[in-house]
């Protein structure tokens, strides 16, 4: 089990497959630490995730077991591809959903970077 409660990493899941190149992406932004694609399934003018280079499941996992160099790579990347998306000025949302409550549907840990118009309430009440 990994640290934040979910099945260990699975190296078949879908962001792993695009690392690998097995499959494609709509590539913005590649370098030692991070890649950023966009979403296929977009909710905002602007939606792309940003993912890192190694086999994290969640956000748990990175914090817990990546190096330094890697954590603070992997950050600097998504300021600096919202900064290319030109989000900076009116501003934009980073999201990390996280196991079963949060809906996480892919098993790498990634970041949500939303912007493009105004993003309405944080977090809607469960129907
Ligand atoms: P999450 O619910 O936080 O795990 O988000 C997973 C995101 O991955 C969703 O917004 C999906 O639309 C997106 N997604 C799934 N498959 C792909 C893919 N092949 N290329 C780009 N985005 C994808």
């Amino acid at each position: 089990m990994s640290v934040s409660g979910l099945p260990p990493y699975d190296p078949a899941n879908i962001f792993a497959r695009i690392l690998r190149g097995e499959i494609p992406c709509k590539r913005v932004h590649e370098d030692e630490f991070a890649l950023a694609f966009h979403d296929i399934n977009p909710l905002a003018p602007s939606h792309v995730l940003v993912i890192p280079k190694g086999a994290y499941v969640s956000a748990a996992d990175f914090h817990a077991g990546a190096t330094t160099e890697e954590i603070a790579g992997f950050w600097r990347a998504v300021s600096l591809v919202a900064k290319s998306l030109g989000l900076e000025a009116t501003g934009y949302r980073l999201l990390a959903n996280m196991g079963l409550h949060s809906g996480q549907e892919v098993p790498h840990f990634h970041v949500h970077i939303l912007g493009g118009w105004p993003l309405g309430r944080m977090v809607s009440p469960p129907a």
